[in-house]
C-alpha cells in the first residue's frame, strides 16, 4: 500500500515530536553518506532525511543516488541543522527505483532553460519548473472557481471544426485521406467528400463562434480548452497549440467585458498569490538574479512580487484606440524615430507600440478599446462612427497581448454586410447566423490566452516554458 504516505509540503508543517511518518519521493542530493535531501513535488523544500551512521547496510547506501526513488519509513525530530524545522530519522529505507547517476541528465546544479527544453521530459524535476506547474496548476483551478462562483456554465466547444471562416490564423488540417494520392475532383482540387467528415476540417483556432450558440441560449458560458495555430511565429510569446479562455454573456456590452476581464485577471492572479506564495516568491528570486545579468535600463522596476501586488490592487488603464494613436505620436521613441514600425490611425499596433504604452506610459496593464474595424475580425460590433468596432484588447507589461475580446454584431444586417466586405462565406456560417435570426441579443465576451497568463505570473520569459509539452514550428518531440 503506497497512500499511507505523507506529502513532503504537508509534513513540513508539522511540529517535530517522534511521530511515525511514511515519506516517499526522489533523492537531490545525499551527502555525507547521512543526509538525504529527498523531494516529492509538492514543495521546493526538500525534507531532510537523517541516516544514521552504521545502521544501513553500505550496499543499500550505494543506492541511494541523485534521482533515486525511495520510500522512506522514520520518526519526525526536530532538526539541528539550520534552515529546517524538523528531519526524519529514518529507520527503513526502500529503493524503488535506481537512477544511474552517471547517465543521469540533470545534475544538483543550475541549468538553462534552454538546455531543459531538450529534456523537456525531466524538467519537472528541478524547481523551477515544479514551481511553473504548480502555479499553473492553481490558475486553471482558479479560471474554474472564478466562472462557476459567478453562474457561467463551462462549455466545451469542439476541437474539431469545419469553420475555416472565423479568421483567427492559419490552420492544422484534419483528414484521413492519404496524403501521396488524395482523391480528386474533376478539376483536379481535392474531393473532400471522400474525407472522414466528408468536408474539409480543422483544428480549432478560438471556440468562440460555437461559445455565443451557448450564451445566447444558457445566458453565460465559458470555454477552456486547447486551441491550435499553424503560424509560423518562433516567437516567446506563440505556441502551435497553446489554451485558452472564453467567457461570453448574452445581455452585455464592451463595457461588461471589460469588467469581466479585469475582474478575472486579478481573481485567479490573487488566487495564485494566496496559495502559491512560496512558489511565486522562489521564482521571483530566480528572475532578479538572472536580470542582474542585464544591463540596467533592461531591468524591470518591479520584482515579481511587486508587480502582481501592484496589478490587483490597481486599475487597468482604459483608452481608446485612438487615444493610443496620439499617446504613440506625442512619444519620445516616435519623436526620435526609435519606433521601427509605422504609427499611424488606421495601422494596427507592433509589440514595439504596445510595449511603450504599458512598460513606459502607463507602467500598468492596459485596456484599448474601439479598433479600426480593417483589422478586426468580422463579429465585432460597429461603432455609431462606421469607422471602429466595439473592440478591447488587454495588454501586460512583458507579455503585450493577453485577452483579445469585443461586443459582438448583433444586428443580422449590419453583421452581414460586414461579412460580404470581408469574403466571409455567409452559407458556411449559416448556423452562426441564426442566433441573429431568433431572438437575438447584445453579447460580449473575450479570449485569453491561458500561457501568456502563466508567463505573466511566474515571470517566465519564454512561453515554452510554462507549457509542458510545447508545440512550436519545428518542435513537437515529446
Ligand atoms: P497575437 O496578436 O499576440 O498573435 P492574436 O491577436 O492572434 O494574438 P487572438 O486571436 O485575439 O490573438 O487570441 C486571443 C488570445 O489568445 C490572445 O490575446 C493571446 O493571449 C492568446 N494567443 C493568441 N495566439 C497565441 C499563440 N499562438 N500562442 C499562445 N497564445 C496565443
Ligand atoms: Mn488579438
Amino acid at each position: 500500500m503506497f497512500n499511507n504516505r505523507v506529502k513532503i509540503s504537508q509534513l513540513l508543517t508539522w511540529e517535530p515530536a517522534q511521530q511515525e511518518v511514511t515519506v516517499m519521493g526522489w533523492v537531490r542530493t545525499f551527502r555525507n553518506n547521512q543526509f538525504i535531501a529527498l523531494n516529492d513535488g509538492s514543495t521546493n523544500t526538500n525534507l531532510q532525511v537523517v541516516v544514521e551512521l552504521g545502521k544501513f547496510d553500505e550496499s543499500l547506501l550505494k543506492r541511494i543516488t541523485t534521482s533515486a526513488a525511495l520510500k522512506i519509513h522514520g520518526v519526525v525530530i526536530p532538526s539541528l541543522g539550520k534552515g529546517q524545522k524538523l528531519e526524519v530519522k529514518a529507520t527503513s529505507i526502500e529503493i524503488l527505483g535506481d537512477s544511474d547517476s552517471e547517465k543521469y541528465p540533470l545534475q544538483p546544479k543550475k541549468h538553462s532553460l534552454e538546455f531543459l527544453r531538450e529534456i523537456a521530459h525531466l524538467r519537472f524535476r528541478t524547481n523551477t519548473f515544479a514551481s511553473v506547474f504548480r502555479i499553473r496548476h492553481s490558475l486553471a483551478f482558479a479560471v474554474h472557481k472564478f466562472f462557476h462562483e459567478r453562474g457561467f456554465l463551462y462549455l466545451h466547444t469542439p476541437i474539431i471544426t469545419a469553420s475555416d471562416a472565423e479568421g483567427a490564423g492559419e490552420m492544422f488540417r484534419v483528414t484521413t485521406l492519404p496524403f501521396d494520392n488524395p482523391p480528386r475532383n474533376e478539376d483536379g482540387s481535392i474531393n473532400f467528400k471522400e474525407d472522414f467528415f466528408g468536408r474539409s476540417t480543422n483544428l480549432t483556432v478560438s471556440g468562440q463562434l460555437e461559445g455565443e450558440l451557448g450564451a445566447t441560449a444558457l445566458g453565460e458560458i465559458y470555454t477552456f480548452g486547447p486551441t491550435f495555430r499553424a503560424e509560423n511565429s518562433n516567437t516567446t510569446r506563440h505556441l502551435a497549440e497553446f489554451w485558452m479562455i472564453e467567457p461570453e454573456m448574452a445581455f452585455s456590452d464592451l463595457e461588461d467585458n471589460m469588467n469581466l476581464a479585469e475582474a478575472f485577471i486579478k481573481y485567479i492572479i490573487r488566487y495564485a498569490m494566496e496559495h502559491n506564495k512560496e512558489d511565486i516568491e522562489f521564482l521571483a528570486a530566480r528572475l532578479a538574479e538572472e536580470e542582474k545579468q542585464l544591463p540596467a535600463d533592461k531591468r524591470s522596476d518591479m520584482g515579481l512580487v511587486e508587480k502582481l501586488e501592484f496589478v490587483v490592487n490597481n486599475d487597468f488603464e482604459r483608452i481608446t484606440y485612438t487615444e493610443a494613436i496620439d499617446i504613440l505620436l506625442q512619444s519620445t521613441p516616435y519623436k526620435k524615430k526609435k519606433f521601427q514600425y509605422e504609427v499611424k490611425w488606421g495601422v494596427d499596433m507592433q509589440s514595439e507600440h504596445e510595449r511603450y504604452l504599458v512598460e513606459k506610459h502607463f507602467k500598468k496593464p492596459v485596456i484599448v478599446t474601439n479598433y479600426p474595424k480593417e483589422f478586426k475580425a468580422f463579429y465585432m460590433r460597429l461603432n455609431d462612427d462606421n469607422k471602429t468596432v466595439a473592440a478591447m484588447d488587454i495588454l501586460a507589461p512583458g507579455i503585450g497581448e493577453i485577452v483579445g475580446g469585443s461586443q459582438r454584431e448583433e444586428r443580422l444586417s449590419v453583421l452581414e454586410a460586414r461579412m460580404k466586405e470581408m469574403n466571409i462565406p455567409a452559407e458556411e456560417l449559416w448556423w452562426y447566423l441564426d442566433t441573429r435570426r431568433f431572438g437575438t441579443v447584445p453579447h460580449a465576451g473575450f479570449g485569453l490566452g491561458f500561457e501568456r497568463m502563466v508567463q505573466f505570473v511566474t515571470g517566465m520569459g519564454n512561453i515554452r516554458d510554462v507549457i509542458a509539452f510545447p508545440r512550436a514550428p519545428k518542435t513537437a518531440e515529446f
